[in-house]
């Protein structure tokens, strides 16, 4: 197993402005999963995102990633597992507004100590495959939201991580941009890579494979989806 989450909590504040967030969240990912989780604003999305991301910690429960344990791993050793094992894409894009797509994408290989050429290429590949072959040298000024999506994407998937996050990765996006990005993460899936997605807009989620729903913190319903 990919993910194996079981009976996570997550508090926010301290006593005795305790909030209870997330409340007993299981959740078993396996290589090649593409898992919709879909819930109203404030119902606990993000934050069960950003555990799953190991950007944040559970109060209580477990995370096992690949078998390990996360709550063993120090902050370091679950900042490697970010940079090497998970792609994050954002509903803002997060891409760096001097830098062009290219050097935006190349961006975690200068983490991972790659060298130069190898990085240029690499990047250039990946853009390839998001079909922005000719947008290489363009800054995200010059570009549109749909295709400063597909540079994230392109940078999220730069290093072959293990899973994909995505955290309401069409919430900015119009109809049709939103679309194209459903269809290159089907084409992702469809390689294999395994997806994790959040959203609050059903049409989005039923491009995946399993739906989750959480409502005030908890998963009520795990249904199979729509399928394209
Ligand atoms: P969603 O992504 O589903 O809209 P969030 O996970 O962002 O929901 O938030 C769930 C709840 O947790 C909300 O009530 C929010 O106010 C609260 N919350 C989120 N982050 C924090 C934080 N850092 N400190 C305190 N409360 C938070
Ligand atoms: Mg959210």
């Amino acid at each position: 197993m990919l993910l194996n989450i079981q009976n996570i909590y997550k508090n926010y504040g301290k006593e005795p402005m305790i909030v209870p967030v997330l409340k007993d969240v299981s959740l078993e990912v396996v290589q090649g999963d593409y898992i919709a989780i879909m819930g109203p604003s404030g119902s606990g999305k993000t934050t069960l995102m950003n555990i799953i991301g190991c950007l944040d910690r559970a109060s209580l429960g477990t995370y096992l990633f690949e078998d390990e344990d996360i709550s063993e791993m120090n902050d370091d050793a679950l900042s490697d597992l970010r940079l090497n094992k998970i792609g994050f894409v954002f509903q803002n894009f997060n891409l760096l507004s001097s830098e062009t797509a290219q050097e935006n994408v190349a961006l975690p290989l200068i983490y991972a100590g790659i060298d130069k050429e190898k990085r240029n290429q690499r990047a250039i590949d990946v853009l390839n495959k998001v079909g922005l072959q000719d947008r290489i040298s363009f800054k995200p000024s010059q570009l549109s939201g749909g295709q400063k999506q597909r540079v994230a994407i392109a940078r999220a998937i730069i290093n072959n991580p293990k899973i994909l996050l995505a955290d309401e990765p069409t919430g900015a996006l119009d109809q049709a941009s939103g679309k194209q990005v459903m269809e290159l993460f089907k084409s992702l899936n469809d390689e294999g890579v395994t997806i994790i997605m959040i959203t609050h807009d059903a049409n989005v989620a039923s491009h995946a494979k399993k739906i989750l729903h959480i409502i005030d913190g908890e998963i009520i319903e795990n249904k199979q989806g729509g399928v394209l």
